[in-house]
Order: C-alpha cells, then sequence, then structure tokens
C-alpha cells in the first residue's frame, strides 16, 4: 500500500474512559484500504477501549473519528456498521445459535441483499463450518469458534474489521490458524484492525502501533518496530 493513501480510518485525540477513570490520552490511528494494522499492547492498555470508541460502544470524549473521510464520532453504532466497519469482540458468537444463524445475524442486521450467497463464499473460506451448520454454536471447539466469529463478522462485508485479541483463549496452533486465515483474507480489499498482545501477529501486520497506558508509545512498520532497541526488547525479547 503507498504511503499516501487516503485512509479509510483516521481517530485523532482520542480521549475515552469509564466515570472519573480516563484510560485513553489523546490517541491517533489510522488504517490505510486494505492493509492490517495491529494495535499491540499489555493487558490494560486499554485497547478494547479503544476499538470500542471507535464503533461506537465507548463515547470518545475528546478526539475525532473519520471513516471514508466522513465524521462518524458521533454516530450510533449500527450507522457506522452501516458504513463498512465491524466489530468482532474476543466473545465474537452466540453459543445458543446454531452456525448457520450466527452467520445470518451479520447480514440481516445490514439488510443484505442475498445472504444465501454470502454464505456460500463463507462456507467456501471456511468448509469446517458447511458440515456443522446446524450445530449450535457452542458445540464447537475454541479455535472453530474464532473461525465462526470471523465468519459471522465478514457475513456483513464491511470495508474494516476491526478485531478484539483473536488470539483469546486459543492455544498456540490454533493461534497459527487464525493467523493463516486472516493472511487469505489479505488482498480481498478488506482492512484489518487488530487489537493483540500476541506478537505473532505481526506476521500478517503491515503497520504497528503500540499502545501503552492509554497512549500511542510508537506507530511504524513492523520493520521499523524491530530496529527500535527498547521497543524490541519489551516485546520481542518476551516471546
Ligand atoms: P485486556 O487485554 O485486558 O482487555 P485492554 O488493553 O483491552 O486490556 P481495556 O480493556 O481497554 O484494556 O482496559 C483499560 C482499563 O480500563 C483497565 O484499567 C480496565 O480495568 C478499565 N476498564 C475496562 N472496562 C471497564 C469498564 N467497563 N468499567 C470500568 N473500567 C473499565
Amino acid at each position: 500500500m503507498p504511503p499516501e493513501a487516503a485512509p479509510l480510518l483516521n481517530a485523532a485525540g482520542i480521549e475515552a474512559g469509564y466515570g472519573s477513570m480516563q484510560v485513553l490520552w489523546g490517541v491517533d490511528l489510522d488504517v490505510r484500504p486494505g492493509e492490517t494494522v495491529l494495535l499491540l499492547g499489555a493487558n490494560g492498555a486499554g485497547k478494547t477501549t479503544f476499538l470500542k470508541s471507535l464503533v461506537g460502544l465507548v463515547e470518545a470524549r475528546r478526539g475525532t473519528i473519520q471513516l471514508a473521510g466522513d465524521d462518524i464520532t458521533h454516530m450510533r453504532s449500527s450507522d457506522r456498521m452501516r458504513r463498512g466497519m465491524t466489530y468482532m469482540s474476543e466473545l465474537a458468537v452466540f453459543p445458543d445459535l446454531t452456525i448457520e444463524e450466527n452467520i445470518r445475524i451479520g447480514a440481516q442486521a445490514l439488510g443484505h441483499a442475498d445472504p444465501g450467497r454470502r454464505m456460500e463464499e463463507l462456507y467456501q473460506l471456511f468448509p469446517v463450518l458447511r458440515d456443522k451448520r446446524r450445530a449450535l454454536a457452542s458445540s464447537l471447539s475454541g479455535g472453530q469458534r474464532k473461525m465462526l466469529g470471523i465468519a459471522k463478522a465478514l457475513s456483513a462485508e464491511p470495508k474494516l474489521l476491526v478485531m478484539d485479541e483473536p488470539s483469546a483463549g486459543l492455544s498456540p496452533l490454533f493461534v497459527k490458524e487464525v493467523i493463516r486465515v486472516l493472511s487469505g483474507l489479505q488482498g480481498r480489499g478488506l482492512a484489518l484492525l487488530i487489537a493483540e498482545q500476541n506478537i505473532s501477529f505481526l506476521e500478517v501486520a503491515t503497520r504497528v502501533f503500540v499502545l501503552e497506558g492509554g497512549r500511542i508509545r510508537f506507530s511504524g512498520t513492523v520493520v521499523e518496530m524491530s530496529g527500535n532497541e527498547a521497543l524490541h526488547r519489551a516485546y520481542f525479547g518476551l516471546k
């Protein structure tokens, strides 16, 4: 992606928190069309709070959020979705619904013209879900649930998929599988913003933002990050 590409998402000076506790202190982050951005940070750094402020589940007290050039800072969450931003939380699926029902939900929420066609495309990406489509999501393994979460999020045909810790609760083997699936999604015009504490996700990222104590400590390419000695020690040293 050329550096001059106009951002799909541009968040500037975001401040947010809960009651009197401020969590984010002026976070700037952008995502260009089709690229994969990793938001890296330890537990409690504020990753989830930031993602929720982007998708409208937590109020941004200060700052602005633009999607495809439009100001969405005060827009309802459902309207942000309609404009092409989908959020995949750590939980990601409804366990008491079937696989097929879970996938249909994303498409229906947006009044998708042809949910059947979309479902067929998603089953081609995730064949294991087709085999189990009438089973409850609760019957899936942790890794399969994560695949279903991704399929459900993709059913809305987003331009930007915002993912909160896709590695949560997964064994290293399944983390690898999720990374493989995410790299397969690249190059289809879909942009990904992935919040993680697991540095394995650097493998799929074009750029990285490091969040510490609610502030961006670093932003740049993966190569630039590995060349930064302090960050290298802090993140790569612990692998
Ligand atoms: P994790 O990986 O643990 O989810 P994170 O980087 O996503 O970490 P956040 O979940 O955004 O971090 O949490 C940032 C801070 O906000 C933490 O101190 C957390 O305890 C606090 N916090 C998160 N959600 C709430 C809430 N609903 N009410 C009050 N405080 C909250």
